[in-house]
């Protein structure tokens, strides 16, 4: 470890993934989980406990905080979220640092069967020579997103401690419920105070994203005509055999997440229930631009319709609602906060990577609610799952880009 970021990025890292913090979609509060707090209030008494000022914890669940400019220039947020995801065991985690990572085999010891190798997963073979971090293999790590936690608390410490490094004022967000789409709070905006932002939630280093996918969920909801089965003929209509119908109506060999990559977008079905009388389908709607957007839910509703008009005796409704939007939309307007994002990681040797995101973040909605948010590395791999690996030198090299990035957003 030569870097000065290294040993505490690392403390950083398994301490705070160490804390269940995982997120509910079932669950109507928020935070969905009161496990969050554990994070939120941790998070909160270490700010308060490096000098930082403003510290404060909001009602509906962020951590707000504030590192005095010693220059002027614009307000410049970090944000992390502090929830891990509901796709994967989440609970007990183990972290695990694997020192001067040797290039070969990676095995765990909750689970023997389990195997990251650097054949499959071509970014790991880069990493020889590093200090990485791994689960246990029973659960995910959660560096998704503790690594942008961990990066963010690193840079404000340094920052508190080195009035000399010119920067504006800095706001840092720590918010909950990211990975089920609720992090961002219609206060959040106003409360952030920044004139643009940063996430610090992505993956390989060098990925600065400007753009989301576009999303909309649907609801589609389908009743039949409900009767006993015994004096059911020519009375009775099955709403079990329409939903049916309208998912196979629908495109499966294209247009599904299975079946695309890239810039195409799809219409993903991810819950039916119900029975006879009535079903459910919920789906969602994702692509990049708006009238591929637009497209999907016609479909959709051309779908229904026909089945509809097959059996006019029952009710089919589809009722399409708005989650967000694309944010190259906004920052296309202003490419500043992305090019000051790319600026930096090129002044510390790191070639800026562009991918549009098949997601969304909280910076599609906070950029769509008015303060620009592109998306920066943090080097986490493989995330949502038992193999999430990240390497401690990855998330230096984050570090010292948005440290410099503070700098450069007040040269201007
Ligand atoms: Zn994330």
């Amino acid at each position: 470890m030569q870097n000065p970021f290294d040993q505490e990025l690392q403390d950083r890292l398994v301490r705070y993934a160490a804390i269940d913090s995982q997120s509910d979609e079932t669950a109507p509060a928020s935070p969905s989980t009161a496990c969050q707090f554990d994070m939120l209030h941790l998070l909160r008494d270490e700010l308060v406990e490096m000098g930082a000022q403003d510290v404060e914890l909001t009602d509906y669940g962020v951590v707000l905080a504030t590192i005095p400019g010693t220059a002027p220039g614009p307000t410049v947020g970090f944000l992390a979220h502090v929830d891990t995801a509901p796709q994967f065991n989440a609970s007990g985690v183990k972290p695990r640092v694997i020192s001067g990572y040797n290039g070969g085999d990676i095995t765990f010891p909750d689970d023997p069967a389990l195997v990251l190798s650097p054949a499959e997963h071509p970014y790991l073979a880069e990493k020889i020579g590093h200090d990485l971090i791994t689960a246990s293999g029973t659960t995910l790590l959660g560096a998704d997103d503790k690594a942008g936690v961990a990066i963010v608390m690193t840079m404000a410490r340094h920052l508190l401690n080195n009035p000399d490094i010119a920067r504006g004022p800095i706001r840092v967000a720590f918010t909950p419920d990211e990975e089920i789409g609720r992090g961002v709070s219609e206060r959040l905006p106003a409360d952030l105070r920044a004139d643009f932002a940063y996430t610090l939630d992505g993956g390989q280093v060098g990925e600065i994203e400007y753009e989301s996918f576009s999303a909309d969920r649907a609801v589609v909801t389908v009743t039949g005509v409900s009767i006993h089965p015994g004096w059911a003929k020519e009375k009775m209509v099955n709403a079990i055999h329409l939903a049916s119908k309208i998912v196979q109506t629908l495109p499966q060999a294209t247009m599904t997440p299975e079946t695309t990559d890239g810039r195409d977008g799809f219409i993903h079905a991810t819950d039916m229930e119900g029975g006879s009388s009535q079903m459910v389908i919920k789906f969602i709607l994702r692509d990049f631009e708006r009238d591929g957007l637009a497209a999907k839910g016609e479909l959709l509703r051309q779908v229904c319709a026909v089945v509809q008009t097959g059996e006019p005796r029952a009710t089919i409704k589809c009722e399409i609602y708005p989650q967000y939007r694309n944010m190259r939309y906004w920052l296309e307007k202003d490419m500043t906060p992305v090019d000051l994002a790319r600026a930096a990681a090129k002044a510390e040797g790191v070639e800026p990577i562009s991918v549009p995101i098949r997601g969304g973040t909280d910076g599609s909605r906070l950029t769509e609610m008015g303060v620009p948010t592109p998306n920066v590395f943090t080097g986490m791999q493989c995330i949502h799952g038992p193999l999430e690996w990240i390497s401690v030198q990855d998330m230096a090299t984050a570090t010292r880009t948005c440290v410099t990035l503070a700098q450069m957003a007040a040269k201007g």
